[in-house]
């Protein structure tokens, strides 16, 4: 259960204000406007804004004074984060162990995970080398090592092409089945299609979660405003 209890936030003249909870392995899009407060939404929630109200919980603990490394939270962002001088298997590895040489058996587990999202062959290879769409898979790889059980997407396929990202979305849900997920997205279909609720995010304001459908068949004024 994620729980976000009267979180509030003030980052010069914009205020973001939520409270939500989330239960285990629901996948929520976040949905909204351009400059609403998803992606501080994210970050509060993993640790890289502190609120300076408000508690936020994950299954019962209160993870508000932990930093975003001691949180049971893995964020993707749409850069990737690989290092560009480090081969594909050591990137996925860092997922496991976040040292310079990763071990054995992080590179086994690695060589794993990368066979999961079709990506065995690749992976003596520098980041460079790949297509965009195979970085992603390569992010999403070492996002399954990581083995969080809340896991935040902010708009990582956003770069890809609509075939491409519908794949990768298909992709996060078949690999983490039971991850509680927040997704970012500014498709509406896209949401509608992965997600089982969803979140609206206008001027720093955070809606509870809506089951996807009763979202999209009765929306109120201001989310009807947003999706015409
Ligand atoms: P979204 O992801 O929905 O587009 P953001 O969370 O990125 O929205 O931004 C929310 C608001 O916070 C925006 O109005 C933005 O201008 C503002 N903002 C973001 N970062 C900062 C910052 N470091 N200082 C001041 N304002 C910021
Ligand atoms: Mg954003």
């Amino acid at each position: 259960m994620l729980r976000l209890e009267d979180v509030r936030l003030t980052k010069g003249s914009f205020r973001l204000e939520a409270d939500f909870e989330l239960a285990p392995g629901r996948r929520a899009a976040v949905i909204g406007p351009s400059g609403g407060g998803k992606s501080t939404l994210l970050s509060v929630i993993a640790g890289f804004d502190a609120p300076e109200d408000g508690r936020i919980w994950c299954d019962g603990r209160d993870v508000t004074p932990l930093g975003p490394d001691r949180r049971p939270v893995a964020m993707l962002f749409q850069d990737n984060n690989l290092f560009p001088h480090l081969d594909i298997e050591t990137n996925v590895a860092l997922g496991l162990e976040p040292v310079a040489r990763p071990s054995k058996v992080a590179r086994e587990r690695a060589r794993e995970a990368l066979a999961r999202v079709d990506l065995a062959d690749q992976a003596g290879k520098k980041p460079a080398a790949l297509s965009g769409g195979q970085q992603s898979r390569v992010a999403l790889a070492r996002l399954l090592l990581t083995a969080r059980p809340v896991v935040l997407l902010d708009e990582p396929y956003a770069a890809l092409g609509p075939a491409l990202r519908r794949d990768m979305w298909d992709l996060v849900v078949e690999l983490l089945p039971d991850a509680t997920i927040l997704m970012v997205t500014h498709d509406p279909e896209e949401a509608a299609r992965s997600a089982s609720q969803i979140i609206f995010v206008e001027e720093g304001r955070v809606r509870a979660p809506r089951e996807t459908g009763q979202f999209f068949e009765a929306p109120d004024e201001a989310v009807a405003r947003y999706l015409r």
